[in-house]
C-alpha cells in the first residue's frame, strides 16, 4: 500500500510537470487528481497556489472526498473538491480525473455547438466517447456542479463543458494523461483544419467506430507514454519524484 501510494504520487507529479511543459496550465489554476491505490474514498491532488512545473511527489495532498486533508502541509483549492470529488464518487471508471483549460480543447468548447468531429485519425480515438455539456452554470463552487459533470461523464472518457473546458478521466494516471494529450492534439488539428474555411471530411460508420475500438485496444501504449515522460524528467528535472 505504502509503495503503491508513493508510485501514484510520482506518476501524478510527472503528469503535472509534463502538462506544464505542454502549456496546459492557466496561472496556478486547475487540478489533476487520482484515487489512492486500493481506496475509493481517498484521492491525491495538486496543492493550491503551485505551478505544476514546481510540484514534487511529496507536495501532493492526500484527502478524502469530503475535503478533509490526511497528508500534506498545503491546502487544496475549493473547486478541486466541488468538481473532482463528486466525479470520483459517482463515476466508477474515473480513478484519475484531469481538468485543464488547455487552449485548443477549450477553444473548441467555446464554439457554438462544436464537437470533436470524426475527420482525423487521432480524433477518431474519441469517437462516441465524449459527453457534451451545453448548460454553463458559472464557476464550480458547489457539489451540484461536480454531480452534474459526473452525470455527463457516465459512459464517456471525456466531457466538453461548453464555455469552460474539458475534463478527462481514466482508469489510471497513465491512461487519463495519454487521453488528455491526444485530445488536445485532435482539437488542435480540427481548429487548424477549420481555420482554412473549408469543410471537414468526415469518416463514416462503421469505420469511425471500428477505428475508435482499434485505438482503445492498445492500453499498454499509455503506460509507455508515461514511462517515456518519466525517463526525460528523471534526466532533466529529477526533483519531481522527491
Ligand atoms: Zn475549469
Amino acid at each position: 500500500m505504502l509503495n503503491d501510494i508513493r508510485q501514484a504520487r510520482i506518476d501524478l507529479a510527472a503528469a503535472l510537470r509534463w502538462a506544464a511543459r505542454l502549456g496546459y496550465q492557466t496561472g496556478v489554476c486547475n487540478h489533476f487528481s487520482v484515487l489512492a491505490p486500493g481506496r475509493d474514498d481517498l484521492f491525491l491532488v495538486n496543492p493550491e497556489g503551485y505551478f505544476w512545473r514546481e510540484v514534487r511527489a511529496s507536495d501532493l495532498i492526500l484527502c478524502d472526498l469530503d475535503g478533509k486533508i490526511l497528508e500534506g502541509s498545503g491546502t487544496v483549492e475549493q473547486t478541486a473538491f466541488f468538481l473532482h470529488a463528486p466525479i470520483h464518487r459517482r463515476v466508477k471508471a474515473a480513478r484519475a480525473v484531469l481538468h485543464t483549460h488547455m487552449p485548443n480543447a477549450t477553444a473548441l468548447c467555446s464554439l457554438k455547438g462544436q464537437k470533436l468531429e470524426p475527420s482525423e485519425q487521432t480524433a477518431l480515438s474519441f469517437h462516441g466517447r465524449i459527453g457534451y455539456d451545453e448548460d454553463y452554470r458559472g464557476l464550480a463552487l458547489s457539489n451540484e456542479e461536480g454531480d452534474r459533470v459526473a452525470r455527463i461523464l457516465e459512459g464517456h472518457e471525456a466531457a466538453f463543458l461548453r464555455n469552460h473546458g474539458p475534463v478527462v478521466v481514466g482508469a489510471s494516471i497513465a491512461e487519463a494523461f495519454d487521453r488528455l494529450y491526444y485530445l488536445e492534439e485532435a482539437c488542435r488539428i480540427q481548429l487548424l483544419a477549420l481555420s482554412t474555411g473549408r469543410p471537414l471530411q468526415h469518416v463514416g460508420e462503421p469505420i469511425a467506430s471500428r477505428t475508435a475500438r482499434e485505438w482503445n485496444a492498445l492500453p499498454e501504449f499509455c503506460e509507455k507514454h508515461l514511462a517515456a515522460i518519466k525517463r526525460v524528467l528523471d534526466r532533466e528535472e529529477p526533483d519531481y519524484s522527491a
